[in-house]
């Protein structure tokens, strides 16, 4: 039976509190590290946003894990891939909170895209993963909730997509378009990665269009576990979804890596009522699964979502251009154009777009048969 410890939190000025409560329900931080160890913690570093936007991991979360890491005598280092390749990745540090915590604490940062990488086979494909989590004697996974557009869901599976380096994660997006075969990859990264513990930063989450371009959300918790499948499962139970339907976790369920169903997931500390209120992100495939297939066949033409530009808020920054792993975005006149042929619908100009301005775009079949918006 997998454990998954839960806390509440009502704010981050509670965190350290309610980190502390979960680590030590579980046995205490030095039932999991050894003096003298080095320590990987992997937050969520997705866009330079400020935290209160609620993309990126909490830096008070980050505080209370590095503090735990210092009392257990090993040392601490943090590091992320952002969504893409960037040349000023200092600001996405400095922009979260996460760099003045880290040297406030004296915590060094270890920047994933210069440090090297180790090639690794898994399932018949090749990762790359940043040398600094694999060198590593522990690594502790701290994502943030988030709902995703082409993942449905984002934690601690999908957190350690970014210990691949910058352009390499497009790749995985080009080779597999379908949300289930790239939800593969995420979980070869997630079992190559192998996160000791996993401590999630559920005070305030984001539902709607997460990643980036969702809501934030009060969720009040904090969770730890050493099952990141389980911790997961339960979040997702807890907002209302049925933990397999959700790609990554039936994945890694069915290989063995965790576990999905909930009366075999053991709570310790506080257990949150299910929420109704959370928004789960618009469907992108097809969801003409309730009706003969014959029919849902002749109507996928009609039956379609994309994504689309708000002209209002795009600033033609050109970041989505420079994210679609497949070129489908080109300069337009003042703002950029779809070539939708080639969108493989990987919805990576959503997660990056820093001003929430590519939305989805749905044909009236798909808007009639969706059943989450
Ligand atoms: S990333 Fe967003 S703001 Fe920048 S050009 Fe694309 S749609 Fe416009
Ligand atoms: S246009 Fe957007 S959704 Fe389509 S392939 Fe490019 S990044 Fe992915």
């Amino acid at each position: 039976m997998s454990t998954v410890s839960i806390s509440r939190c009502n704010s981050y000025e509670e965190a350290e509190n309610a980190v502390r409560k979960c680590i030590n329900n579980l046995g205490g931080i030095s039932s999991f590290i050894n003096p003298g160890n080095r320590v990987l913690i992997k937050p969520n570093l997705l866009l330079a946003k400020k935290p209160e936007e609620a993309i990126t991991t909490h830096p008070q979360i980050i505080e209370a894990v590095i503090k735990l890491v210092k009392e257990a005598g090993a040392t601490p280092l943090v590091g992320d891939s952002p969504g893409w390749p960037v040349d000023d990745l200092k600001r996405y540090w400095e922009t979260s909170g996460i760099l003045e915590v880290c040297a406030r604490l004296n915590t060094k940062i270890v920047n994933f895209e210069a440090s090297g990488i180790y090639k690794k086979k898994i399932n018949g494909n090749q990762y790359y993963i940043a040398k600094p989590v694999l060198d590593a004697d522990f690594v502790i996974n701290v994502p943030k909730i988030k709902t995703h557009g082409l993942t449905v869901f984002t934690c601690a599976v999908k957190n350690m997509y970014g210990v691949v380096p910058g352009l390499k994660k497009t790749e995985y997006h080009k080779q597999s378009p379908n949300p289930t075969q790239f939800a593969q990859h995420v979980v070869d990264i997630f079992s190559l990665s192998k996160p000791g513990l996993n401590i999630v930063d559920g005070v305030i989450g984001m539902d709607g269009t997460g990643p980036s371009a969702g809501n934030p959300k009060e969720l009040n918790m904090v969770l730890a576990s050493t099952d990141g499948v389980a911790s997961d499962s339960l979040v997702t139970h807890l907002l209302g979804k049925y933990p397999l339907k959700i790609p990554t976790t039936k994945i890694a369920y069915k290989k063995g890596l965790g576990e999905a169903y909930i009366n075999k997931i053991e709570v310790l500390g506080y257990y949150p009522e299910v929420r109704k209120d959370f928004k789960w992100p618009p469907r992108l495939t097809s969801s003409l699964d309730m009706i003969p297939s014959s029919i849902a066949r002749a109507l996928m033409k009609f039956y379609w979502a994309r994504p689309s530009i708000n002209p209002d808020k795009c600033t033609d920054c050109k970041t989505c251009i420079k994210s679609c792993p497949v070129d489908a975005l080109r300069a337009g006149v003042n703002i950029p154009e779809f070539n939708y042929p080639e969108c493989i619908k990987c919805m990576c100009c959503m997660e990056m777009c820093p001003e929430k301005a590519v939305e989805v775009e749905k044909s009236l079949i798909n808007k009639l048969f969706s059943r989450n918006n």
